[in-house]
């Protein structure tokens, strides 16, 4: 009989926690580390809402991976009995000759994905929240709506340690070390525990934890606005997520309870973080025009006035695309950080990716946009 793999998470947050889960239903030995807790939100995840949708706006190559993590977001659902996905349906917008949008049109055509083109009477008429720009086009992606960032974290790490996982909460590691011959040494505060592989997966911490990295991952600092309409809406409206690409690139999502929508900005809003453990969690007043342009604008039936700011940070590669494999020199070590603002929807299907690479140093997935070999490409 084969024997059981011990494998390390480093990082229980939303990639890590799903890998937990993975691992530990394949029978591994899994043991978890978390500087924080589960679900809390110091980091990339929180603010009850992340966009779930068919289609990334700059690449067609991520269809596949998003089917993958759709099918696991229906199985972590029926293995839990949570409701951590809702499909409203995204709309996507922007102006018609823009790239992103583009590829909106050619990705949706290509793949057969379940879509509907909106003209800007259409959208006045079924979407009279929305504003859009004459020569907008209007991508209603229908396979798409919002994911719970904290209850999945939670949700995941719990089915994980059902299954078998042990996880270490407010235990940051100080090291991930190859041991010669095989093997890792992961080094806490209270001392090393020896494991076959480990997974690696400290998001904006990446740089903090593995220094000597050949690939830049920058740290930017992300602000949650919410607003609350000026009248009360009606049950039955369609209330889908939107994402627009233009000038001013921005997301909405209505909050689960209909009470408000949450909005946020693209990264080119975002301020850089210096150190991921001096996060400024404080919004200043003129970083809110932006926010408050785009209600003025687009979504008129809104109160310009945020009722509820949160900020979180997140790693983004040059490429935008995530670094993804083996470290180099190092089967054993598998890493998956800097998603770039696009993490949450893929993080079922990253972290069974994970699981792969750890436990049979390859995977089936299409990452080979990625990685080369399994090892990291970016
Ligand atoms: C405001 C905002 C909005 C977003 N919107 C969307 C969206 O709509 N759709 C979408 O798909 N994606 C979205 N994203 C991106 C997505 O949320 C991220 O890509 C994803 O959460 C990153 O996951 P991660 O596992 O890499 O990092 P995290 O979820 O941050 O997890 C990292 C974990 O590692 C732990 N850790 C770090 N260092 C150590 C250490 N040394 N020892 C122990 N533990 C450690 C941390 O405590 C944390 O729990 C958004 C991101 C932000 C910030």
């Amino acid at each position: 009989m084969a024997t059981r793999k011990r494998v390390a998470v480093v990082g229980t947050g939303t990639v890590g926690s799903q890998a937990a889960w993975r691992l530990a239903a394949r029978g591994a030995e899994v043991v978890g580390y978390d500087r924080f807790a589960p679900g809390h939100d110091r980091s990339a995840a929180g603010g009850e809402t992340r966009v779930f949708r068919s289609v990334q706006t700059d690449d067609g190559r991520y269809v596949p991976l998003v089917r993958h993590a759709d099918a696991l977001w229906e199985q972590l659902q029926a293995e839990t009995g949570r409701e951590l996905r809702r499909l409203t349906g995204a709309l996507v917008m922007g102006p018609a000759d823009h790239p992103e949008m583009r590829t909106v049109r050619d990705v949706v055509a290509e793949h057969g994905l379940d879509h509907e083109v909106l003209d800007a009477e259409a959208v006045a008429k079924r979407f009279p929240q929305l504003r859009v720009d004459d020569g907008d086009l209007v991508v209603l992606d229908r396979h798409a709506g919002f994911v719970r960032p904290e209850l999945t974290v939670q949700t995941a790490a719990r089915r994980a340690e059902e299954l078998g996982a042990r996880i270490r909460r407010y235990t940051p590691v100080r090291e991930v070390t190859p041991v010669a011959g095989g093997g890792v040494e992961i080094r806490t505060d209270t001392g090393t525990e020896r494991f076959d592989a480990a997974v690696v997966t400290p998001g904006p911490w990446v740089g903090d934890l593995l220094p000597g990295l050949p690939w830049e991952v920058s740290v930017y600092r992300a602000i949650s606005a919410w607003f609350l309409p000026h009248e009360d809406q009606s049950a039955d409206a369609e209330r889908p997520a939107f994402i627009r690409r233009g000038d001013v690139p921005f997301y909405g999502i209505p909050s689960p309870d209909g009470m408000t929508v949450k909005l946020g900005l693209s990264q080119a809003h975002h301020k850089p973080v210096d150190d991921p453990n001096r996060l400024n969690r404080t919004v200043a007043p003129e970083e809110l025009e932006t926010f408050t342009e785009i209600v003025r604008r687009h979504l008129p039936g809104l109160n310009p006035d945020p009722v509820r700011l949160s900020v979180f940070m997140e790693g983004y590669t040059d490429s935008t695309r995530p670094l993804v494999g083996h470290l180099p020199g190092c089967e054993d070590i598998v890493l998956l950080a800097g998603f770039s603002g696009q993490g949450f929807k893929l993080s079922p299907a990253m972290g069974d990716i994970a699981a792969d690479l750890a436990l049979q140093g390859r995977t089936a997935q299409p990452i080979d946009f990625i990685t080369t070999n399994g090892r990291i490409a970016a």
